[in-house]
């Protein structure tokens, strides 16, 4: 398996835990656009949410719990984004689904 995330989720390739649970690991944004920019992953390899099936809603409602779970822990109590780039109009880089938690600073809107 080829995929950046898949490497990380095993450890192969190194990254700043924030949490992990048994469905989905999150860590720290490499290039973070916020004070606080964390990428939450499933641990099953999905591409995008394109590629989501009827068995995945559960798994789709977990990541944003999590976010929002995280969210709490780092106090972003001003509020903050959270995002799922999709595709390439969407801006996708990584294709495994992640989920961007954006906070620590107001955000503009719309986006670019
Ligand atoms: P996207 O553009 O939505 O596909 O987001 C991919 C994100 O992955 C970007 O915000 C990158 O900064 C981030 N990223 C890429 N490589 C790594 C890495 N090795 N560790 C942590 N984040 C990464
Ligand atoms: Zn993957």
């Amino acid at each position: 398996m080829s995929c950046l995330f898949c490497k990380i989720i095993d450890g192969s390739i190194p990254s700043t835990p924030v949490y992990q649970d048994a469905l989905c690991y999150a860590f720290a944004d490499i290039n973070p656009q916020a004070p606080v920019h964390v990428l939450i992953v499933p641990r099953e390899h999905l591409a995008s949410l394109a590629d989501a099936g009827a068995h995945h809603p559960a798994l789709l409602g977990h990541l944003l719990w999590a976010a929002a779970q995280i969210a709490r822990e780092k106090k972003l109590t001003s509020g903050y984004r959270v995002v799922l780039n999709t595709g390439h109009h969407g801006g996708q880089t990584v294709d495994h689904l992640h989920v961007h938690l954006l906070g620590g600073r107001s955000l503009a809107w719309p986006p670019g």
